[in-house]
C-alpha cells in the first residue's frame, strides 16, 4: 500500500442527513489531545456606552435616524440593507441563458441589550429569554408578509467573522426567496417523512440520546450536541426535544428551556478559552411560503470559524473547491471538551 493510501486509509465518511452530503472526517487520532490552551491576548475593556456606536441607545445612525433610549431588545429596520423594498422592480434582462429577478425583503437589526459591552454569553436568563420572544414576534410578524417566503435570523460574533462593532446584536433578513440550507433541509426532511413515515431531526435526537459522546447539555425541552456529521469543530446545535417548525412555534415552556441550554451552551463557549467566543449562528426555521413545514424541526446551528484560539478553520479546496467539508477534528472530542466547562461565565465567575 502506498502513502497516500494508508493516509486515506483513515479518513472517515459521515453522512449529513440534513444538508444531504458527506462529512469527511480526517482527524489524525494519534494527535496529543488538547490540554487547555487560553488566548493570550490582552482582554480590551469595552465601555457599556459607546457614543460612535450606531447602535447604542439615543445615537445617531448612518441614515441619520436616532436610536430610541431602549432599554430591553431593540429591533429596527437595517439602514443599509441587503435588501429591501427600495429595489428596482424590474432589472435589466441578461442575455443567453442568464436570468435574474428583483431582490426584495426587509432586513432589520435587533440589539440584544443597550449596553454596548454585554454579549448574549454574558446575559441573564431573562434577557436571553427577551430575544427568544423577540425572534417569535419577528419570524411572525415578517413571516406573515405575503411577499416574505423565509425569515432568517443570525448573528455573527468576533472580528473572526468580520464583525469590529462589539454591540451585541443579530440581524434579520426577511425575503423573497428561501435561503439554499433551509430549502436543502426542507426537502429532506420531506423526503425522510415519505420514504419512512418519521421526521427526520427527531431520528437525529434519537441517535444522539442513544450515543451520548455528543450531547452538550439538555433539560426537559431542549438539547444541545454537537451533531455526528459536525462540521466545524465546535458545531452545536441547539433545539427544541419537540418538532416546531419555527421558533415562534415554541410554547412558553418550551422558551425558558431553549433559553436556558442556548445561554449553557454560550458560557461554555467563552469558558473554553477565555475569551469571547467567535461564531456565526443561524436560526433554521420553516419557510414561510405558504409551503407544509410540519416535518420541519426548529434548531439553532453555531458555526465557530476557529479550531484553536488563534488557528481559524480555512475554507479551501475540499470546501470552496470541492464543496464539501474536511473536519480536522472529532466531533465526540469536541463535545467533551464543551460538556466538561463550567456553566458559570469566566468573567463573573
Ligand atoms: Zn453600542
Ligand atoms: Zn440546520
Amino acid at each position: 500500500m502506498t502513502e497516500q493510501h494508508q493516509f486515506l486509509g483513515r479518513w472517515e465518511e459521515r453522512w449529513h442527513p440534513l444538508r444531504e452530503e458527506w462529512v469527511i472526517v480526517a482527524a489524525h487520532r494519534q494527535n496529543r489531545p488538547w490540554i487547555g490552551e487560553t488566548l493570550t491576548h490582552a482582554e480590551k475593556t469595552i465601555p457599556d456606552y459607546d457614543p460612535t456606536c450606531y447602535l447604542c441607545p439615543g445615537n445617531a445612525r448612518v441614515s441619520g435616524k436616532q436610536n430610541d433610549a431602549y432599554t430591553g431588545t431593540y429591533v429596527f429596520d437595517n439602514d443599509h440593507p441587503c435588501v429591501g423594498d427600495g429595489a428596482p422592480t424590474e432589472p435589466p434582462t441578461p442575455t443567453g441563458i442568464y436570468r435574474n429577478r428583483p431582490a426584495n425583503g426587509i432586513a432589520r437589526v435587533a440589539c440584544y441589550n443597550p449596553k454596548h459591552n454585554i454579549t448574549l454569553a454574558e446575559s441573564t436568563l431573562q434577557e436571553v429569554q427577551n430575544l427568544v420572544t423577540t425572534w417569535q414576534r419577528e419570524y411572525t410578524d415578517l413571516g406573515n408578509h405575503p411577499a416574505v417566503n423565509h425569515v432568517l435570523i443570525f448573528e455573527n460574533k468576533g472580528e473572526a467573522v468580520g464583525v469590529s462593532n462589539p454591540h451585541p446584536h443579530c440581524q434579520i433578513y426577511a425575503t423573497n426567496f428561501v435561503f439554499k440550507t433551509i430549502e436543502t433541509e426542507a426537502r429532506a426532511s420531506q423526503r425522510h417523512f415519505n420514504e419512512t413515515g418519521r421526521i427526520l431531526f427527531q431520528e437525529i435526537l434519537a441517535a444522539e440520546a442513544q450515543d451520548q459522546r455528543r450531547i452538550i447539555c439538555e433539560n426537559e425541552h431542549a438539547i444541545a450536541f454537537i451533531p455526528y456529521f459536525g462540521r466545524y469543530a465546535y458545531e452545536v446545535f441547539v433545539a427544541p426535544k419537540q418538532t416546531r417548525p419555527s421558533v415562534a412555534a415554541l410554547t412558553d415552556a418550551e422558551v425558558v428551556d431553549f433559553a436556558a441550554v442556548l445561554r449553557q451552551v454560550l458560557i461554555k463557549f467563552d469558558n473554553l478559552w477565555q475569551m469571547p467566543f467567535p461564531y456565526v449562528m443561524p436560526l433554521h426555521q420553516a419557510p414561510t411560503d405558504g409551503g407544509d413545514y410540519r416535518n420541519f424541526h426548529f434548531h439553532i446551528e453555531f458555526h465557530p470559524p476557529l479550531r484553536k484560539p488563534n488557528l481559524l478553520k480555512y475554507l479551501a479546496g475540499p470546501e470552496i473547491g470541492g464543496g464539501n467539508f474536511l473536519s480536522d477534528t472529532v466531533p465526540e472530542e469536541k463535545a467533551a471538551e464543551l460538556r466538561a466547562l463550567p456553566d458559570r461565565h469566566y468573567r463573573r465567575a
